[in-house]
């Protein structure tokens, strides 16, 4: 099978992944292999490309945001059937053990597995994913539009309920790729007020056809103050920028995996007033299936630059550059 495979990280302009063939992985117990239809491409995909997460295994293949088939079952694996449309997301599996799996919160389990990073990933002909973690997706669902909404759509997801955002709401969005674009879509839904700082004139653009009340640079001043934020961006140096615009009473979240560095904070002007300012780590099985029940509700349409198999580096260097309009999906196979 074909697979991108890292060996050792880089800026991606230096094309720090390599095509290469593989033997197709086989399933191991409770495991089931996956032909990949469609793989989205996500921030976090160039975090471990350019080394700012580090590196847990030489040869990695990246992707996490799977839409395929179920090709294959493990041994004393019974479901689901091959033949199935799923999802595989960056959760590959947690311990089922530890105090947070068995509080419901497995996003913060001890000892986790995630796709892409320490397994390998969707940037290749077939993926392997424990059962129990794979997503059902819809028969006739369109894979480029689903894939997409396994990271992006589930991580914006969970910061827009960690954020306390609700009806009525007025809400900040820093950044706005590909999981702003459908938190955007989730927030109008639900009643709130969107406003959006983006420095990049194709995001604001974006940004008003999906119905921000408000659109401006990162810096500057929303015409009211905001009850929630969430900072998509990978910069810390926006932390304070995006507290001093909460109102009383409301919540940052940091929706990334990976941040700058974060200037000092002045208590009176970024925090008092029970400000608070939290962050989103990875999600629950829970969490996924919710948003992937909701975007079918409302629908999200996702808007998507795709590229075939071959195209990753130059999708990772688009994303980076932030030329993308939504998200960027690779095209694998039928
Ligand atoms: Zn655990
Ligand atoms: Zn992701």
């Amino acid at each position: 099978m074909r697979a991108w495979v890292l060996e050792q990280p880089g800026a991606v302009e230096t094309h720090p992944l390599e095509l290469r063939e593989r033997p197709v992985p086989e399933p191991g117990p409770g495991e089931i292999r996956v032909r990949v239809e469609v793989c989205g491409v996500c921030r976090t995909d160039l975090h471990v490309v350019e080394g700012d997460l580090a590196p847990q295994r030489a040869g990695v293949v990246p992707g996490h945001q799977v839409v395929g088939r179920v090709d294959s079952l493990g041994p004393r694996t019974a479901a689901p059937p091959p033949g199935t449309r799923v999802g595989v997301a960056w959760l590959n599996r947690s311990c089922g053990t530890c105090r947070f799996c068995q509080g419901d919160r497995e996003n913060l389990c001890l000892d986790p597995v995630f796709t892409g990073w320490q397994a390998d990933g969707g940037y290749a002909d077939f993926v392997v994913a424990a059962a129990e973690f794979v997503h059902e997706i819809d028969d006739d669902a369109e894979a480029e539009q689903v894939a997409p909404l396994l990271c992006a759509g589930v991580i914006g997801y969970r910061a827009f309920l960690r954020s306390g955002a609700r009806a009525g709401s007025r809400l900040g969005l820093w950044g706005f790729g590909a999981s702003a674009h459908i938190v955007i879509q989730i927030a109008r839904h639900a009643g709130c007020e969107v406003h959006v700082f983006s420095r990049e004139p194709a995001h604001a653009d974006l940004a008003r056809e999906l119905g921000a009340t408000w659109v401006g640079t990162s810096h500057q001043a929303p015409p009211h103050p905001l009850d929630a934020a969430i900072l998509f961006a990978p910069a810390g140096e926006l932390v304070p920028t995006a507290l001093s615009r909460l109102d009383r009473g409301g919540t940052l979240a940091v929706a990334g995996i990976h941040l700058s560095a974060i200037p000092a904070l002045d208590y009176a002007e970024h925090l008092f007033h029970e400000r608070s300012l939290t962050s989103v780590t990875a999600n629950t099985r829970e969490d996924a299936r919710a948003l992937l029940r909701l975007a079918r509700e409302i629908p999200v349409r996702t808007h998507v630059c795709s590229y075939p198999l071959s195209e990753a580096g130059a999708a990772l260097i688009d994303l980076k550059a932030g030329r993308l309009r939504g998200a960027a999906v690779l095209r694998v196979g039928a």
